[in-house]
């Protein structure tokens, strides 16, 4: 793969990784913080045995309230080879995991593909692409295939907001175009005997406090652009102000369970199905340490 002038997402900012990390913090090797089993994803998707997640470093977005903040802004991690990569994937499947759920792997999506080619036959569980939706539809294409499950946010729907919490004015008419990329490629929801999803798209919208117009935008948006039950929608309630929120007063605080009530309302309203939190769930456990487990 030649990393020189990258345009792999939506920020096209044509870095030679091979000199200097890009816009996302990616370089030219993968690099990866964490790689283990994780409870905490919807229940279709973490099982009883869990997600196979594997968190990649950097992200090409850049959410000033972002948890994950440590490996994506900071770019924390531990390069390794695409073989490597190869390995920890088998391993998580022998581990029970669900799935493999790649997470923020977009800066590195050349190799992960080199990897998933390298164990081809031999993973037999459904492979997830985690992002925040800020995506690029010639990238999302070159993944055709190799992707059983989407689980992409939609975050915004109005520029302003975009720009001012994610420096992304683009965000909502590249999401999208991203969002109808993935359901094109891989459907309506399937899922086995036990309920665990094994193709399909879950789209994720994080409620924002004072941010309620958004939401109902976003909410709309998708109970038109999508046919009934097509794809599943997880509404979700545990924003808790870190890193940069601060810097905004009107998200320096959770959501207040009448604002994720009126949300969780209005998205029933319009027919939207899948997982909506209990605002309680509000907990650390959502945000694993980043300590290079299974790197
Ligand atoms: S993936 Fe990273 S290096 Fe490539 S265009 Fe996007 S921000 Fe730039």
């Amino acid at each position: 793969m030649d990393f020189s002038g990258c345009s792999l997402c939506p920020r096209e900012c044509k870095a030679d990784r091979t000199k200097h990390n890009g816009f996302c913090g990616g370089g030219d090797k993968i690099k990866i913080a964490r790689a283990a089993l994780h409870f905490w994803e919807e229940p279709c998707i973490s099982g009883k045995n869990g997600s196979g997640t594997v968190f990649f470093s950097g992200c090409q977005l850049k959410c000033c309230f972002c948890q994950n903040y440590k490996i994506s802004e900071e770019a924390f991690g531990k390069e390794i080879s695409t073989d490597r990569l190869s390995k920890i994937f088998l391993e998580l499947q022998e581990k029970g995991a669900h799935n493999i759920n790649l997470v923020s792997a977009t800066p590195y999506l050349p190799l992960v593909i080199n990897a998933l080619d390298n164990i081809n036959g031999r993973l037999h569980i459904p492979v997830v692409f985690n992002s925040g939706g800020y995506e690029s539809v010639d990238t999302l294409k070159t993944l055709k295939g190799y992707i059983d499950i989407y689980l992409p946010d939609m975050k915004y729907l109005n520029p302003d907001i975009a720009e001012k919490y994610s420096s992304a004015r683009d965000y909502p008419d590249v999401a999208k175009k991203a969002l109808d990329e993935m359901f094109s490629q891989v459907g309506t929801p399937v899922f086995d005997n036990d309920g665990i999803m094994q193709r399909g798209m879950i789209i994720r919208h994080l409620a924002l406090p004072n941010n309620l117009d958004d939401t109902y935008s976003v909410l709309k948006y998708i109970s038109e652009r999508f046919p009934d039950n097509s794809v599943l929608l997880s509404l979700m309630s545990q924003y808790t102000p870190c890193h940069k929120a601060f810097l905004h007063k009107e998200i320096s605080r959770r959501i207040s369970t009448l604002e994720y009530e009126k949300a969780v309302d209005y998205a029933l309203s319009l027919g939207l199905k899948g997982f909506m939190q209990e605002r309680s769930s509000a907990k650390e456990e959502y945000t694993p340490p980043f300590d290079l487990e299974g790197v």
